[in-house]
């Protein structure tokens, strides 16, 4: 995601924060501060319910990361890579760098998410329990059940049968096992998404337009985002399907134009027989012949016209360590959802190391548009 800032890892995963977290950790610190504490229990300093609002905004943040770390961390037990975990205004996302290969794999990491929260709900409600038993102020009990409901409630939103919701994904490993048929799983697992995303939508309207509260136009907002969700899940499906058998070798741009390590962006834009292409982004070679990167029309541009003869190619390039690189004999279809979440929406072919081709999405879409008895191998039965 743009706009991500990282933090750090925990248990080798990747932890950022994109900057709309900030609104949800706001939402969550405010609720309790000034609304729920005060209301529920009266007569305490101002400055104990924002103290109190902080501490549960940063445990439910917490709770949000445990969730997606134990996708995470199941995940990779499954020898599936994680690129890492990115936590946004509605939630957490686990990004995993290619999908499960099958049905078992698949429920094992999307129920392990809710697991986690459900046990937490029953850990902050056996603390709240103790806490009351131990005779604490009643604030202070308040302030570890609310967590407690929240953590109850990710876990059962997440569980519904939804796709790209946990328990779509269950859906989906279920269907998958029973039918041996991965896209009509995701079909069906989709087709449910959609269906939670407009009842969510539609009673999040409803409440608006009867209650005339605001708060209807949360559960409207992520109903909204679950049917965009599902549109794109159930559409890379067919485009992998009808990738099935392609490998990237057969899609890419063979030998593309490249720029040398060390050149000049003028000197690049000068030599390079860019009229005649088609293409808006160049590998760039070191004076060995292997990539080193990939400098893009688009990061040209952005750059002032007089430090274009100044200016390095590896100056603007985006380095090989940044980059999505494929073999030409992987699938095709296995490299689209890393191309794209890419941020250049390509990915340099490499053999032994060596450069020898590119390919972009939109390669990857023409290829699937070919006609079924043209596409390599067709589809194995
Ligand atoms: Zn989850």
């Amino acid at each position: 995601m743009k706009g991500t800032v990282r933090l750090g890892r925990i248990a080798g995963v990747r932890i950022g924060l994109h900057w709309s977290v900030a609104v949800t950790a706001a939402l969550l610190t405010l609720l309790p501060a000034r609304g729920l504490y005060p209301y529920a229990h009266p007569g305490y300093p101002t400055w104990v319910y924002w103290a109190l609002g902080l501490a549960t905004a940063t445990g439910l943040l917490a709770s949000l990361l445990a969730h997606e770390l134990a996708h995470a961390v199941v995940a990779r037990r499954h020898a599936i890579e994680v690129r890492g975990i990115t936590l946004w205004m509605l939630g957490g996302v686990a990004q995993l760098r290619t999908e499960p290969r099958d049905p078992r794999t698949e429920l094992r990491i999307a129920g392990a998410g809710p697991a986690i929260s459900a046990v937490l709900g029953v850990l902050f409600t056996g603390v709240a329990a103790g806490m009351n038993a131990l005779g604490a102020p009643d604030l202070a009990v308040t302030a570890v059940s609310w967590p407690a409901g929240i953590n109850v409630v990710l876990a059962v939103f997440n569980a519904l049968p939804a796709a790209p919701l946990d328990g779509g994904r269950v859906l989906r490993a279920f269907l998958w096992r029973r039918t041996g048929d991965r896209l009509r799983a995701t079909l069906g697992a989709t087709a449910a998404g959609r269906f939670v995303g407009w009842f969510l939508v539609l009673t999040g309207f409803v409440s608006v337009l009867a209650g005339g509260s605001a708060a209807g136009l949360w559960p409207a907002l992520v109903g909204w985002f679950i049917i965009a969700a599902a549109t794109a899940e159930a559409c890379q499906e067919r485009l992998r399907d009808q990738l099935a058998g392609t490998t990237v070798g057969e899609v890419m741009t063979l030998w593309p134009v490249t720029a040398p390590s060390g050149s000049t962006v003028a000197q690049f834009l000068a030599d390079a027989p860019l009229g005649r292409l088609r293409h808006s982004a160049f590998p760039v070679l070191a004076p060995d012949g292997s990539a080193v990167g990939l400098v893009s029309v688009t990061r040209i541009n952005r750059m002032p016209l007089k430090a274009r003869s100044t200016t390095p190619v590896d100056a603007v390039m985006r380095p090989l360590g940044n980059l999505e690189t494929a073999e030409p004999e992987d699938s095709a279809a296995d490299l689209l959802p890393r191309l794209s979440s890419s941020a250049e929406r390509r990915a340099l072919v490499l053999h032994a190391g060596r450069l020898v081709g590119i390919v972009s999405l939109s390669d990857i879409g023409r290829a699937a548009q070919r006609p079924a008895n043209l596409r390599h191998r067709g589809r194995p039965a």
